[in-house]
């Protein structure tokens, strides 16, 4: 059994995937994180402490995987790349308390995974996402309303500004409502491109989400996502046309919604709010079951 190695410093790591003939792939989102200070951070923020159990997304070669055995009861890293395997069982291969599993985080059943892993203890989520699939992961883990109290997790800056954006304001997108309708969303602090090998081309941001014990009240939640997809995929339009168009429904019948909820006639999809849009949706949902 090996001490951990200093995985943040960049001749460690060129040295360790220089040995097992490692490229980088950019397809997979391998940025690998060089300041010694976003780690510890991360885990700190991000509960990996005891009574936790906590879920790595991505791993890499163990730098943020490290940070996390260290404080959490135990550690279950999910990372796709099979290359990477030999490498963080060498890495990490002083931690006993660390799962890692070969699979695409978007076709874990997770909920199986957290039950079967981490069963006893409470459950946090933390990871330094691969940017092309930010929006699927953190919508998969939302919406499968897991038992995770946080997930922690670096993000393209731009991303962080509409993940975090109030539901009603400009950033607003359809992730955001979702983000907002199962969390509390903030902004923990920025890292910036040189803090990665290689350096990307943006910054990045670290962002929490509080899950929700309790969500917005809405009589159903699948007509509501449609509702809020549709018209986010016509957001330059009124929020009136944006419906109409986007689900087919008589222009007349979202308008008298609309006036019933509230709305302005003229409000633009990003300008409503958690409750006008539940609101909506619960007018519309009852038009169309009687
Ligand atoms: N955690 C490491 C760090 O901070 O240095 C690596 C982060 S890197 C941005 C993203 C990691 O996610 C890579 O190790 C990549 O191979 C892995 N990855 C990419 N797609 C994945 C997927 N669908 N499921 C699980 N892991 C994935």
């Amino acid at each position: 059994m090996r001490k951990v190695q200093n995985l943040s410093d960049p001749a460690v790591i060129k040295e360790i995937l220089a040995r097992h003939g490692f490229t980088f792939s950019k397809k997979l989102g391998q940025n690998f994180l060089i300041n010694p200070s976003v780690c510890p951070r991360i885990a700190e923020l991000g509960n990996a402490r005891k009574g936790f159990g906590v879920i790595e997304i991505g791993p890499g070669i163990g730098v943020l995987t490290n940070e996390l055995c260290k404080r959490a009861e135990k550690v279950v890293a999910i990372e796709l790349d099979s290359r990477l395997l030999p490498i963080l069982s060498e890495t990490l291969s002083e931690h006993r308390n660390l799962r890692v599993i070969n699979e695409d985080v978007l076709k874990v059943d997770l909920k199986r995974l957290i039950a079967e892993e981490l069963g006893g203890l409470r459950v946090a989520i933390c990871a330094n996402l691969p940017y092309y699939i930010t929006s699927p992961v953190v919508m998969k883990l939302l919406e499968e309303r897991l038992p995770v109290e946080t997930v922690t997790t670096m993000v393209q800056k731009e991303a962080a500004d509409r993940l975090c954006a109030e539901v009603g304001t400009r950033d607003a997108g359809a992730v955001t409502v979702a983000v907002s309708f199962y969390s509390e969303a903030a902004r923990l602090f920025d890292v910036p491109r040189t803090s990665f090998m290689p350096s990307p081309k943006v910054d990045s941001t670290v962002i929490q989400l509080k899950i929700r014990e309790q969500t917005p009240a809405v009589a159903d939640e699948r007509q509501f996502f449609r509702l809020v997809r549709g018209m986010f995929t016509m957001r330059r339009k009124t929020a009136a046309n944006a419906i109409s168009g986007s689900l087919g429904i008589d222009k007349d019948t979202v308008l008298a919604a609309l006036r019933a909820a509230g709305i302005s006639p003229d409000a633009r999809p990003e300008q409503l709010t958690m409750e006008e849009l539940t609101r909506v949706s619960d007018i519309l949902g009852q038009g169309s079951s009687t």
